[in-house]
């Protein structure tokens, strides 16, 4: 692991300008800067030193380099972080924080946009070895009328998540009359989801997590969308594997290790558990707390609860040991100096996924926030 600089030297020298568009943001080489006195804080650390780059002649500050820049109550970031995958709500969540649900929110999407560069830095960029374990997780935006799937590649040994995104779906299955009549209405209004938003979503997955010109072992069901998406992929080699949803989930199907992610997934995130009001709103959200998990699941959470194994990352020999909430959130992570952060990912860390049901999508500015 190589974090751009560690926690304890925050206040010694700043690594590289913070401003994404500064020709020293990607290389700091012969970048120059000067110190331009202090400010003061209510909370620690009190005392932060400002600074002025040479070349662009923005301001910044000792704090732009932590991921509690900008918050006025950075304590929040570590308890919430270990709530989200504690199966809390958000409402919840705040009050035992006492503070506005809005709050938590936006501190959950803080985190997600963190845990998404923190994976896409730390996760391995060739050809994974291991057989490579695909699958829908099924869950829902807004209500019941707007299933989605969120599409996890997780590795057959090691358990490691290598990546997901999401698909919107459209609601099937059984309905009663009055069901069947709203959900035209609801299509009405805006519009139906794309029949063909699976295959291109693990399209998009596939082409991120296998490099091209590599060879995988991919385990998945019997979807009919997978056998399309790797079809396209023609400059890498697929060795597709299916095994029927009806096969018992045990150890011994070849499709534990998504199995398992599904149901730790479903056991650790309120707003995916069944029967719950604490359901996301938008998918974007659940995106975002998605993030949150896969690297609490990679570099947390051990692989078996009762034997230690040690973390998916450190089968995967990328991690020497399992980390601290702390150890993950900081330093800051920007978005400018990870290259792969493009396409569904670059939409998806800035907020860009929208839910049709909902007209307005509030979107992130890199502007101030991390
Ligand atoms: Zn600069």
């Amino acid at each position: 692991m190589q974090p751009d600089m560690s926690t304890s030297s925050l206040s010694r020298r700043p690594p590289f300008c913070p401003h994404a568009g500064c020709e020293f943001h990607l290389d700091p080489t012969g970048w120059k800067f000067h110190r331009k006195g202090f400010y003061h804080r209510d909370r620690p650390p009190r005392r932060v030193q400002r600074y002025r780059c040479t070349h662009c002649r923005r301001y910044f500050s000792s704090q732009t380099f932590s991921i509690t820049y900008w918050l006025r109550r950075p304590e929040l970031l570590e308890p919430i972080f270990k709530s989200l995958v504690s199966c809390s709500g958000f409402r919840q969540i705040a009050r035992n924080h006492e503070v506005s649900h809005t709050t938590i929110r936006r501190l959950s999407d803080r985190l997600g946009r963190h845990c998404l560069l923190f994976h896409e830095r730390q996760r391995p960029h060739v050809c994974p070895t291991e057989p490579l374990v695909l699958d829908g997780f099924r869950s829902f935006e807004h209500s019941q009328y707007w299933p989605m799937d969120l599409n996890l590649v997780v590795g057959g040994e090691s358990l490691f998540v290598y990546g997901f995104n999401d698909a919107e779906l459209r609601r099937s299955g059984t309905m009663r009359p009055a069901q069947a009549v709203k959900r035209g209405v609801l299509e009405r209004k805006f519009g139906r989801p794309d029949p063909q938003a699976t295959r291109k979503r693990v399209e998009e997955l596939l082409r991120r997590v296998v490099p091209p010109g590599g060879t995988v072992v991919l385990r998945t069901d019997e979807h009919q969308a997978y056998p399309r998406a790797i079809r396209r992929l023609r400059d890498r080699r697929f060795l597709h594997e299916q095994t029927s949803s009806k096969v018992a989930r045990t150890p011994g199907n070849p499709l534990f290790a998504v199995n398992l992610s599904d149901l730790l997934i479903r056991h650790s995130s309120a707003n995916h558990k069944r029967e719950t009001i604490a359901f996301s709103k938008r998918r974007q959200s659940a995106l975002y707390r998605l993030a949150i998990w896969s690297v609490w699941r990679n570099y947390v959470k051990d692989r078996s609860e009762n034997r230690r194994r040690g973390t998916p990352a450190m089968g995967l020999g990328i991690a020497k040991r399992a980390l601290r909430t702390r150890e993950l959130l900081e330093p800051r992570l920007f978005p400018g100096r990870v290259r792969s952060l493009r396409g569904w990912l670059a939409e998806c860390y800035f907020g860009r996924i929208t839910t049709r049901a909902i007209e307005t999508n509030v979107t992130h500015s890199k502007k101030y926030a991390a």
